[in-house]
């Protein structure tokens, strides 16, 4: 049996309650895009000439095999690129997944070309069996609503009309949105980088169902590692992170991967655990207070932070040649 690239269980909250999940990566023909400047999950494909239906149909009987899905309420299926383009996950792996996962509560992540309300349509009719009342979310990264910023500081290659356009196709399907959102991509201060997040947040509050923020970290052999070597980028500090969630119009999950390593947001080394344990209680408890309390409690670098956010500087391009 093939193994994914990773498989795990956990628990998340959705609609107000805490439900067991498996979260599956699927190792697959790769992005098509391939080329955002923070992502390194691109490089995971198979390469050449090879078998890709079967090696997709064997991963999934390793995931069977080794996660009882009986246990599992909710499914997050990722691949290193979009589950629901046909030439990553040929289509006979998408049916056996749907088949699999019948009764579940799926949220699979594609880009947003690949939202076809057809294909959507088909996959939940097989996974739906009455018991959630949107069986299927259809997770994009969408990343920032800044077109520049999206375009310049990730190169994602798409728009947010393209997002708003998918999100329709996702809602002519039955599905809902989860959206994903960066903080900090490259090239921006710590506070335009704040301010881009609570822009986002905003902008999308009323257009997805679900907002999920990623602080961003360093990836190996990304053009983001190639400026963070040169201390030409800073992760975002957790204050930062705190300071957007607690002022989200909306409930904003965030799993702070890496938080407190120099790769991953971080602050000063001594506050670090304390915070990233407090994201992520409040992931499941919903709880601002837990969020605000430490944000309060504060820690000697907080002062740094605010001077970061006040004297940081941004780079300038020249406008013309
Ligand atoms: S971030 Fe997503 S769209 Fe961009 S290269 Fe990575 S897998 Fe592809
Ligand atoms: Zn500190």
């Amino acid at each position: 049996m093939e193994r994914p690239l990773a498989c795990w269980q956990g628990e998340e909250r959705f609609a107000g309650n805490v439900l067991p999940s498996l979260t599956i990566i699927l190792k697959t023909g790769g992005c098509r895009h391939n080329r955002c400047r923070m992502c390194s999950y691109r490089f995971e494909r198979y390469s050449g000439e090879i078998p890709l239906t079967g090696l997709l149909l064997s991963q999934l009987e390793w995931v069977v095999h080794h996660h009882p899905l009986a246990d599992v309420a909710i499914v997050k299926l990722y691949t290193s690129g979009s589950f629901f383009d046909p030439d990553e996950v040929p289509d006979d792996v998408v049916k056996e997944a749907a088949r699999l996962l019948k009764g579940k509560l799926v949220i699979a992540e594609t880009r947003p070309e690949f939202v076809d309300p057809v294909r959507i349509e088909e996959f939940i009719s097989h996974i739906d069996t009455g018991d959630h009342p949107t069986p299927l979310y259809i997770a994009m990264g969408l990343e920032t609503t800044s077109d520049p910023i999206r375009e310049k500081s990730i190169d994602k290659g798409f728009s947010f009309s393209d997002f708003l356009i998918a999100v329709d196709n996702a809602r002519k399907g039955g599905a809902g949105v989860k959206a994903y959102l960066l903080h900090k991509p490259l090239f921006l201060t710590e506070s335009e980088a704040l301010l881009d997040m609570d822009q986002s947040i905003r902008e999308i509050a009323g257009v997805a169902d679900i907002i999920s923020m990623n602080p961003c970290t360093v990836q190996k052999h990304t053009e983001l590692e190639y400026y963070w070597k040169r201390g030409a980028y800073r992760p975002p500090y957790l204050w930062s992170v705190l300071a957007a969630l607690l002022s989200a119009p909306v409930q904003v999950s965030c799993d702070p991967v890496g938080g407190g390593r120099a790769r991953g947001p971080h602050n000063c080394g001594t506050c670090d655990y304390e915070i990233v344990r407090a994201i992520r209680e409040y992931n499941l408890t919903a709880d601002r207070g837990v969020l605000q309390e430490i944000f309060e409690k504060g820690c000697e670098c907080r002062e740094e932070w605010e001077s970061v956010l006040l004297l940081e500087k941004p780079y300038c391009m020249p406008l013309t040649r």
